[in-house]
């Protein structure tokens, strides 16, 4: 069965990317007719997006204030010999906030629990069995388990709860890295939304994919505790297994694919952290100043971007070999405690992905906090590793 209408473009998936893609199309191209369609029963799951105030433009960050519901003027790093205050912003989106504004703004272009069941490059066809023509279909669902990648991981579970006092934070803490180094590289992130409400996340850089939810609970539950904090309520959960990558085929990933792609699904994302947020703001950007929507050429343009995007990160990729494979996974505090020693604007343009050729240098140079012959093993980026499948959690190096 066919639904008349054709439309010029069709989002499958409504997560962060898909969602904010549509969004800014509808502002910048109000003629355009969208669909996006998501399987859930809102747009974006379950999840708090955050960015740092220097991932930006300005211009970036007006368009996309209506979805941030929190700001902070400053945040904070804690390790066990020193603590900082970096005078950055950081913002915060909720997956409720963006349901709202892009469910307003979008209308009847949105439809939910419509689970799609065949992607091509010009039509879906539904799980009900419909099926929809569109110009251009653009591939949003998230990291498929197929990437050839290797990976580790990000990992962590996240509460949101209200605390029976005021806690008394006043800024994030990204990372409180004075608990218990276990699971490889852990710490506790902060993120205080009201006096009696904050995001306590306990998050490891692991090996492993695996989440015991009930022995995180209960660390969040005792890192709560320590700080004097009540828990009166959780009020949400949030938890991800992310992939931080060690090395990867970025032709083999696209070879065959003829889908325009976004957000994790185009690897469209901070290799480091995971964050996708501001590539997702850029990639919105970037389609809404396309002149034109043909499946082709738009799947080229996308696939251009996540080329590009892949090789700028060779170097990000080669300090999480570092992290990961030299760095022993209770010693791997120290890469970070590092890191964070070094001048603010060079964290920011770690963070925003814009390290120059002096940076790479100067985050090399020096006593590496990692034994030299182990770190010079992590040098290559293509040869010598298998790409087991992304979500299997196998990646391995040969030899
Ligand atoms: C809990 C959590 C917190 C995170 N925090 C941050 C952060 O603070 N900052 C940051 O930048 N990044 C963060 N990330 C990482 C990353 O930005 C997110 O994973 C982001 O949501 C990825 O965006 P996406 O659009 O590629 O995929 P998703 O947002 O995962 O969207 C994919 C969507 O496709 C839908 N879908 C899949 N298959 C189908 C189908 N067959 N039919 C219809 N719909 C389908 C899914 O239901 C989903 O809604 C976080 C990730 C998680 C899991």
């Amino acid at each position: 069965m066919t639904e008349a209408a054709r439309h010029d473009l069709i989002f499958v998936g409504g997560g962060l990317a898909n969602t904010l893609a549509a969004y800014r199309l509808k502002a910048v191209r109000p003629d355009l007719r969208l669909l996006v369609l998501e399987r859930g029963a809102r747009l974006g799951g379950q999840h708090t997006w955050s960015f740092h105030g220097s991932d930006l433009s300005a211009d970036e960050l007006a368009w996309l204030r209506p979805f941030v519901v929190q700001s902070w003027p400053r945040q904070e790093v804690r390790f066990p010999e020193f603590s900082r205050i970096l005078e950055v912003g950081y913002h915060s989106v909720t997956s409720q906030r963006l349901h709202e504004v892009a469910a307003e703004a979008l209308g009847g272009d949105v439809r939910l629990e419509a689970q799609v069941d065949r992607i091509a490059p010009d039509h879906v066809v539904l799980a009900d069995g419909r099926r929809l023509d569109a110009a251009c279909v653009i591939d949003g669902r998230g990291m498929t388990a197929e990437a050839p990648l290797a990976l580790g991981y990000q990992k962590f579970i996240g509460q949101e709860v209200r605390l029976a006092e005021p806690h008394g934070a006043r800024w994030p803490v990204i990372m409180d890295a004075t608990v218990a180094q276990e699971d490889g590289y852990r710490f506790v992130y902060t993120l205080p939304f009201a006096e009696d409400r904050i995001l306590i996340e306990d998050t490891y850089y692991s090996d492993t994919m695996d989440l015991d939810a009930d022995r995180i609970r209960a660390r969040i539950g005792a890192y709560a505790q320590a700080r004097g904090w009540r828990i009166a309520e959780v009020r949400a959960e949030e938890r991800g297994v992310l992939p931080i990558v060690l090395a990867g085929d970025i032709e083999a990933h696209w070879r065959g694919a003829d889908m325009a792609r976004t957000g994790l699904r185009a690897l469209l994302f901070h290799q480091t952290t995971s964050y996708s947020l501001p590539d997702a703001v850029r990639l919105a950007d970037a389609l809404a100043a396309r002149p034109s929507f043909q499946a082709g050429a738009v799947a080229a343009f996308t696939k251009r971007l996540s080329v590009r995007r892949w090789e700028a990160q060779r170097f990000y990729r080669l300090l999480n070999r570092m992290l990961y494979q030299a760095a022993a996974p209770a010693e791997r505090y120290r890469v970070l405690q590092r890191f964070y020693r070094l001048p603010e604007p060079l964290i920011q343009r770690f963070y925003a992905g814009r390290l120059t050729m002096a940076d790479q240098a100067r985050l090399l140079v020096g006593k590496p906090p990692v034994p030299l012959g182990r770190a010079l093993g992590c040098l290559s980026d293509r040869s010598g590793w298998s790409f087991a499948r992304a979500g299997a959690g196998e990646a391995a190096r040969h030899g």
